[in-house]
């Protein structure tokens, strides 16, 4: 028989995330092994539920919820959407402008198939949240990936930013707070990608997720507010700021220079469309959570359970050897470094697979995040402060032997 392929356009898209080593983590779970995940921001199983009253709400819908809903979602929703959109000073932004997603994951792969053209180049970070990249690849774009750097908080680097326009340049995305760093920009650099966008008529896709999952007393700024005459496209959901990964309710808002991209608008709202409507028990979640007590706000406090583990965390990685770290401002990830002159990692995803087998702590490798050298990896810090203390005991025992082997 012919061997049934998949298609090419998939033959560069990978999201390592969720894989070969997470399918080997799951074999050996099945084979009774206890697995200590630091692998996936997914909250729910780490004792971070959706706030009580969001859940009531959307078992309260759940007999409204047989029908399709319009394809951009549903009204009250949209609406609570649109008031948040003001709240962080998002100018301009009326109903037609926000599009309800199954999560912010499907409206990033929707952005950027309505976008692009093979050859057209969208500037994605590095590290990333991989879904980017892999967006872009399957929409037969090309990625070009700009550093953060590591040693300036993990901030941008404007100057290979620039350096990385080409005529081809479409777009440019930022993902601030930021997954896999946890850096959170300032207004000023905000600007200055801005000010490039403009320069060189760039959409920015700005993915704002985590904009609530802030410590020591940090704030948001949303990049849209700062500028209208760029086009900005806003990804944002329920999933981290409300615990309701699960809930699939994510959106993205199209603002700032819209009258030049009434084309591209077009095409979202046919891929809209296309797939008739996002999940809707999870939209009646939304008026809620928005409206309701920000009970996030509790969670990343000096004394709340995701700040402790924050530090916890950090304290037990930066204190092994040859690793350090920048401090995450915000979201739910340590990005920690191994310093080559002390392990010798030449496959980073080996790397991690032999962290599996020989300790049972799961981590995502730094090439899983297009992060190019071998010496980095992310951890998640939800689980709880014994986990988080055995799982980072176990790193450190593999590193010992990792060093003199
Ligand atoms: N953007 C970033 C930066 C993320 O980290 C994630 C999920 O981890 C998403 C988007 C996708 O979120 P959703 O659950 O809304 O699809």
């Amino acid at each position: 028989m012919k061997p049934i392929l998949k298609s090419t356009k998939l033959a560069n898209v990978c999201y390592d995330i969720r894989g070969p080593v997470m399918e080997r983590a799951k074999q050996m779970e099945e084979e009774g092994q206890r697995i200590i995940k630091l692998n996936i921001g997914n909250l729910a199983p780490f004792g971070f539920e959706a706030p009580e009253e969001v859940q009531q709400d959307v078992i309260l819908n759940l007999p409204n919820s047989s029908g399709y809903s319009d394809s951009k979602g549903m009204f009250a929703a949209r609406k609570a959407i649109m008031h948040y959109c003001q709240s962080k000073k998002i100018m301009g932004v009326g109903l037609d402008d926000i599009y309800i997603g199954n999560g912010a994951s499907e409206l990033i792969v929707m952005a950027m198939q309505g976008l692009l053209n093979t050859g057209d180049e969208v500037l994605v970070p590095a590290p990333d949240y991989p879904l980017w990249t892999a967006a872009v690849t399957l929409a037969g774009g090309t990625p070009r990936h700009y550093i953060c750097d590591e040693a300036n908080e993990w901030n941008p680097d404007m100057d290979d930013m620039r350096s990385k326009i080409t005529p081809n340049t479409r777009a440019i995305v930022v993902i601030n707070p930021n997954n896999p760093t946890g850096a959170l920009y300032s207004d000023e650099i905000l600007q200055q990608i801005i000010q490039l966008a403009r320069e060189h008529q760039l959409i920015v896709f700005a993915d704002e997720i985590y904009d609530k999952v802030l410590y020591d007393g940090a704030t948001h700024t949303s990049m849209a507010s700062l500028a209208d005459d760029v086009l900005f496209v806003t990804m944002n959901g329920l999933s981290k700021n409300y615990r309701a990964c699960g809930y699939r309710a994510g959106w993205m808002v199209v603002s700032g220079q819209k009258k030049h991209a009434q084309d591209y608008i077009n095409g979202l709202t046919i891929l809209a469309s296309m797939r008739l409507c996002s999940n809707v028990p999870g939209q009646f979640a939304i008026q809620t959570a928005l409206g309701g007590y920000q009970s996030i706000n509790d969670l990343v406090a000096p004394n709340g359970r995701l700040c402790k583990q924050r530090d916890l965390a950090y304290k037990l990685l930066t204190e092994i050897p040859g690793v350090t770290c920048v401090k995450p401002k915000a979201a739910l990830y340590l990005f920690p470094r191994l310093d080559p002159e002390i392990y010798p990692i030449e496959n980073d995803q080996q790397f991690i697979l032999e962290l599996l087998e020989a300790e049972k702590v799961l981590v995502v490798q730094g090439s899983g995040f297009n992060w190019k050298s071998p010496d980095h990896f992310r951890v998640v810090f939800l689980p709880n402060a014994d986990d988080l203390t055995d799982a980072i005991g176990r790193i450190a025992r593999f590193l010992e032997h990792y060093r003199k082997t």
